[in-house]
């Protein structure tokens, strides 16, 4: 039975930074995840701490705000069969040096901070986030 999702991705400021936004589009549409929204901006630090209000009480809040809103990002919807969950194994672990061969994190990433690439962790989160950057 095809169970077809939407998600929400984020190509990170150092990532954006080091030109790797085509590299990373096409490994999503390689690996079946159509992009059918896409665009490029760049959040105020306001904006970032209410995207990662899941994360207010951690020691890293703060810091993750200001690295989120340093430089422009690419928020895309990516569509496909399972696509929230095939999407984070995709993406690989938080930690890059945690993250599996071939994941785009193992691939580009740099540390825990600059991790290169966001994704929803459930399909309720993956509404929210989407509803946060493509309004109607
Ligand atoms: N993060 C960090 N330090 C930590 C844990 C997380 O800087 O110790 C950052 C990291 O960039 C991560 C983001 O906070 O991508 C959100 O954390 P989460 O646990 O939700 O990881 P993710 O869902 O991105 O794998
Ligand atoms: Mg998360």
């Amino acid at each position: 039975m095809s169970n077809t999702e939407q998600t929400l991705s984020i190509i990170k400021p150092d990532a954006v930074e080091r030109n790797l936004v085509e590299k990373i589009k096409n490994i999503f549409v390689k690996n079946n995840l159509n992009i059918k929204d896409s665009k490029k901006l760049h959040l105020t630090k306001d904006e970032a701490a209410e995207f990662y209000k899941v994360h207010q009480s951690k020691p890293f809040y703060n810091d993750l705000c200001t690295y989120l809103s340093s430089g422009p990002i690419v928020v895309m919807i990516l569509e496909g069969e399972n696509a929230v969950m095939s999407y984070r194994k995709l993406m690989g672990a938080t930690n890059p040096k945690d993250a599996e061969e071939n994941t785009i994190r193992k691939l580009y990433g740099i540390s825990i901070d600059k991790n290169s690439v966001h994704g929803s962790d459930s399909l309720d989160n993956a509404s929210k986030e989407i509803r946060f950057f493509f309004k109607n």
